[in-house]
């Protein structure tokens, strides 16, 4: 499997798996959890996850499916804004740990900017490491002027910033990509697949076809086309999984990057950052 180095050398997969939306259905759960399994078999050790998602229940079926072999994943989870601050991050991440069933996170993310001060974050981020609670931190849903502030804030020890990017959101290539790679920082690329919706479009079908691929398989081939970029889809069953492990054996041609390109131009002028 490919790997994405973090700042401290630290090597983790360029594909892991998303959990968003897994955990609230009872008819899913065996399915899901195979998907799980199956996925960290196949080196998709890396899990992202949140406190938001179900509401703890992703965190808890990861627990279940996957307790067995915690010191093989690299678990991520995230904290909500209103949680960030000194006071209430340290019990947002015990809780997170306790329906994690372990006793650290290997990364713990702020979902999103709220109203707590950057500054207060990183200060409540650090003492996590002290303790052991978490092993590295960093950010989700920050644009460029937010990275700025959050590294003059003292945030240096950020890993990573966590956002939406694939074949239909390319304006982090403007200016957030670069400045992240200038700094070290790998991107985990979220929604890689558009929540499903990039598979239904014709141009990128067309070039699946070309390769014998999916346009699953495509669509993620594209993310992880970029050193310093890795994708954490989201399936819900082994087949899903499977195909998508095979994506990050597919390398894209020139040609073929320049028919996605034609299909799905890099907006001309640079844009906010998009988020879901
Ligand atoms: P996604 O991974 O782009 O898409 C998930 C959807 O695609 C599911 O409906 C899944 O169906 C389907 N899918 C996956 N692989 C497929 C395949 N090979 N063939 C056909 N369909 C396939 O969207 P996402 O869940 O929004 O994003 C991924 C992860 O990123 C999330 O789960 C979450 O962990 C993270 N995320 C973070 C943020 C943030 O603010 N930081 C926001 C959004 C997401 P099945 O379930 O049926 O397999």
């Amino acid at each position: 499997m490919k790997t994405v180095t973090l700042p401290d050398g630290e090597k983790v997969p360029a594909l892991g798996q998303g959990t968003w939306m897994m955990g609230e259905r009872r008819d899913r759960r065996a399915a899901e959890t195979a998907a799980l399994r199956a996925g960290v078999e196949l080196g998709m050790t890396l899990i992202d996850t949140a406190e938001m998602y179900g509401d703890g229940a992703a965190e808890t079926l990861i627990a279940e499916a996957l307790g067995g072999v915690r010191d093989q994943l690299f678990l991520v989870s995230k904290a909500y804004p209103q949680n960030a601050s000194r006071k209430r991050l340290v019990s947002a991440c015990d809780a997170s740990l306790q329906r994690l069933e372990t006793d650290r996170l290997d990364l713990y993310l702020l979902h999103w900017r709220g109203s707590v001060s950057l500054g207060e974050t990183i200060e409540a981020m650090e003492a996590l490491k002290r303790v052991g609670k978490i092993r590295h931190w960093g950010v989700s849903n920050l644009d460029t002027a937010d990275m700025e502030e959050l590294v003059a804030a003292g945030g240096g020890a950020c890993v990573t910033d966590q956002i939406l990017y694939n074949l239909s959101r390319r304006g982090p290539e403007h200016d957030l990509l670069p400045w992240l790679e200038e700094h070290a920082m790998p991107v985990m690329a979220y929604s890689p697949v558009e929540q499903g919706r990039l598979l239904a479009d014709p141009a990128l079908a067309h070039v699946a076809r070309s390769v014998c691929a999916t346009s699953a398989q495509v669509a993620l081939a594209w993310t992880l086309r970029r050193d310093g970029v890795l994708a954490i889809p989201k399936a819900g069953t082994v087949a899903h999984v499977r195909e998508n492990r095979a994506a990050a054996e597919l390398v894209l041609s020139n040609d073929d990057l320049a028919a996605l390109d034609g299909a799905f131009p890099r907006p001309r002028d640079r844009r906010p950052l998009e988020m879901l």
